[in-house]
């Protein structure tokens, strides 16, 4: 009598655990020592489309293809030799299953992000006689993230650009600069700097207006994007003064680049409201030396070739004397 009462709580029991089971909003997988399916719950019978009456006995790789194989068997190996659980996150690897998943705030359907972790589960003999594999839908988690790093990287890329060229902006051009000096100073290899205005400008904007004036600018940005190489970086330092940073470059091979520079801006053409527009630019140029104390002084050196460029007459190209 009494030991058929305890019977049927302990059925009792294990009905309601099953129940339980089956209500978690997380796949549950048992597996054996030999990666067939136990038991599943009815989040991986939703999910996958599998009954359990199907699933069961049958290798989980059989059931789902597509799975990383050598590298899950590896996983759950260890888990059963070494007794322990192991984890895997989205981030290392997306997701194990491919289920899809409703977002609920736009109704967007994507494939879910998972969370995985294996669990070792003992039998009354206190061998480890199934894995357990829960598989968290951390889809919301993993968008929002994923939303807010790009995000913060257009947030980046808008906080380093000048908005009219597109160009860098100064503060960026200068981190570059100081960059660059810095590497020279490691490398002992060249690097070059080219600052150059625009001539006359004030007049350009007096007689034909600020947005013509800014259609110059874009004009002036196309031709060095030209004439630039991959390796060279190019900013905006103030209203019609842009900076050229050459790696890898001395002082007479970026006279030769600054003087192309020079002949391809004087050669541009731009058709503003039926009239058209042309300007020439002045160029100073100055070579990384050890003896400069930092990349200020570097830009300084450049800045006052460019001066002198600006007093010999303008639209032409003067190198720093060391
Ligand atoms: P110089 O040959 O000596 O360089 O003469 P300049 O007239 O070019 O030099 P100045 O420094 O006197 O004038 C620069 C002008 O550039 C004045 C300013 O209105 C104009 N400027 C600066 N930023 C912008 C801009 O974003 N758009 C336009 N349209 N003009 C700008
Ligand atoms: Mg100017
Ligand atoms: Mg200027």
């Amino acid at each position: 009598m009494l030991s058929s009462s305890s019977n049927s709580t302990d059925l009792d029991s294990l009905h309601l655990t099953m129940q339980l089971l089956q209500t978690l909003d997380n796949g549950l997988v048992l597996l054996d020592a030999d990666y067939k399916v136990q038991m599943w719950n009815s989040f991986m019978e939703n999910h996958s489309g599998i009954a359990i009456s199907h699933a069961r006995g049958q290798s989980l790789f059989d059931l789902f293809p597509d799975l990383p194989k050598t590298w899950l068997k590896r996983k759950i190996d260890s888990v059963f030799s070494l007794h322990s659980r192991a984890f895997c996150t989205w981030e290392e690897h997306p997701r194990l299953f491919n289920f899809k998943s409703t977002r609920p705030l736009t109704g967007h359907s994507a494939l879910m992000y998972q969370n995985i972790t294996l669990i070792p589960l003992s039998g009354l003999n206190g061998e480890i006689s199934s894995v357990c594999l829960l598989v968290y839908d951390v889809t919301e988690i993993a968008t929002r993230k994923k939303e807010l790093e790009s995000a913060n990287s257009i947030l980046k890329q808008l906080s380093r650009t000048d908005k009219l060229t597109t160009l860098h902006n100064r503060g960026y051009w200068e981190e570059c600069l100081e960059q660059e000096f810095k590497r020279c100073h490691r490398s002992k290899r060249p690097a070059s700097l080219i600052l150059f205005d625009i001539d006359h400008f004030k007049a350009l904007n007096d007689s034909q207006g600020h947005a013509a004036g800014d259609e110059v600018l874009r004009a002036v940005t196309r031709t060095v994007r030209q004439t630039q190489r991959a390796t060279d970086i190019a900013g905006r330092y103030g209203g019609e003064e842009f900076g050229l940073v050459l790696p890898e470059t001395t002082q007479a091979q970026a006279l030769l680049v600054a003087e192309r520079l020079r002949a391809a801006i004087a050669d541009t053409v731009v058709n503003w409201e039926e009239t058209p527009l042309q300007v020439t630019v002045s160029l100073g140029i100055a070579e990384f030396s050890d003896v400069l104390d930092g990349h200020q002084a570097w830009l300084e050196l450049s800045d006052k070739a460019l001066y002198q460029a600006k007093e010999d007459g303008r639209n032409c190209s003067k190198v720093a004397s060391r």
